[in-house]
């Protein structure tokens, strides 16, 4: 760390935001070896202490968060109110995090590193100038080279109209039961058996053993409900399971932003958003966490192949980017969803009821072949489909 003249501290990097996008790409940079040069700051508003969510990806192999993962499931449930599948998932295993073990872990790594500083600060003010970009915080002033910022403006994309957006909402109880009702076995992944009530409402339930679960209220919806709703779902489902005695023993409840609008229009020279902020959350899911592990990969190869431009002063964080046909897709998923909300399960249902798993799996990941693409997509109406697609090429063609 050096000062400048006017005593405000100075970094290579600067993260402004400390969750998951920032915290998987320091970790990486401790781990690559070729950043221990770099004087690197992380400035979170919260200490990041708490459980504060949980991650569930799915993965074909172990990877450097293996030492996380508290659960792994082989099975998955996907049901409606008329059939019931169970899905063999492997070679992929559905994962799962408590934040909590993702942050101590991250942390603790940290913290053996000197040119990486953690200060629990709120950011005020991000400016960038020329030749660096300029930080306050409630209670100092910071300049960097660089910046990543994982800082959610929630205004730049509800603030438009060109691109739906949809929330992923969802209240969880953690629950502990007397008798023992669930199978560990076996996640459920969607189950569209409850009220539909014109949405696109499912129950999500993450069971841990024979009597501890995370069961999920969740929607795909425009607007957020109150929690007595989300609350009376989950007690009425866990009814319908036979469960009458039972603990709540923690909550989590999450708005993910589901929206094909161009995050990354915002990055500058010097300034690279990541993270949902960056637009890392797949539109069409709200899954962010396999999302940001490859994209914090892509950000430490870039900035090690832009050695030279970044110590010549002409990297430019805006050529990170890379837009994909699968933009493309979720862009015809969320155009639907948004139109005609009520249409979610029967979408999932055709693409789930006789559609490969690992082939859904890949395609979400974006890692299928263009004719892979088209048999998943064969699987869904398709009316709605090629309406969407005229409505997209048309809007497109006028703006
Ligand atoms: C409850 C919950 C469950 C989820 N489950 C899954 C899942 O199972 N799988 C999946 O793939 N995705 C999941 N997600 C979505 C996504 O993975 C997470 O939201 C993820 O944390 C997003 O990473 P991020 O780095 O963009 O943002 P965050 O992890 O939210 O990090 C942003 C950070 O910025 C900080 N911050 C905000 N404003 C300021 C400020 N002014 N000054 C300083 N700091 C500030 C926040 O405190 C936060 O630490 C879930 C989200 C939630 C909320």
């Amino acid at each position: 760390m050096r000062m400048n003249s006017s005593q405000i501290k100075h970094f290579d990097y600067i993260f402004t935001g400390t969750g998951l996008a920032a915290l998987m790409s320091v970790y990486k940079m401790i781990l690559s070896e070729k950043f221990s040069d770099k004087s690197i700051l992380i400035l979170d508003q919260d200490s990041k202490k708490t459980n504060d969510r949980t991650w569930c990806f799915w993965e074909k192999e172990d990877s450097i968060w293996n030492p996380v993962i508290s659960k792994k499931w082989d099975l998955a449930l996907f049901a409606n109110e008329d059939f019931k599948r169970d899905l063999t998932l492997k070679p992929y295993s559905y994962n799962k995090i408590n934040g909590i073990d993702f942050y101590n872990f991250v942390f603790t790594t940290i913290s053996k590193h000197s040119n990486i500083i953690f200060l629990n600060e709120k950011v005020t003010d991000i400016n960038e100038l020329e030749t660096h970009v300029f930080v306050g915080t409630e209670e100092n002033r910071y300049t960097c080279n660089y910046l990543f910022n994982s800082i959610y403006t929630k205004a730049f994309a509800e603030n438009q109209a060109k691109y739906p957006v949809l929330q992923q909402h969802f209240v969880g109880w953690f629950v502990k039961t007397k008798v023992e009702v669930f199978n560990p076995d076996e996640v459920t992944f969607m189950d569209f058996s409850v009220e539909q009530k014109g949405n696109t409402r499912f129950m999500y339930v993450l069971p841990t053993s024979t009597t501890e679960a995370l069961v999920e209220y969740t929607l795909f919806s425009e607007k957020l409900l109150s929690l007595i709703e989300y609350e009376n779902e989950i007690q009425v489902y866990l009814e319908k399971l036979g469960i009458n005695k039972f603990e709540i023993t923690e909550k989590e409840q999450g708005s993910i932003p589901m929206t094909c609008y161009p995050f990354w229009k915002k990055n500058t020279k010097r300034v690279l958003n990541i993270g949902t902020a960056g637009g890392w959350t797949k539109a069409s899911t709200g899954y962010t966490f396999k999302n940001s592990d490859k994209k914090s990969s892509e950000l430490l190869q870039f900035l090690q192949n832009d050695w030279f431009a970044e110590n010549a002063g002409s990297l430019n964080m805006k050529t990170f980017h890379e837009k994909s046909r699968f933009w493309f897709y979720d862009l015809l998923l969320l155009d639907i969803l948004y139109r005609h909300n009520e249409s979610g399960s029967a979408i999932f249902s055709s693409l789930f009821q006789k559609g490969n798993p690992q082939l859904i799996f890949k395609f979400l990941d974006e890692e299928t072949t263009f004719l892979e693409d088209v048999k998943v997509i064969l699987k869904c109406p398709k009316l709605p489909f090629i309406k969407a697609l005229f409505r997209v090429i048309f809007l497109s063609n006028k703006s």
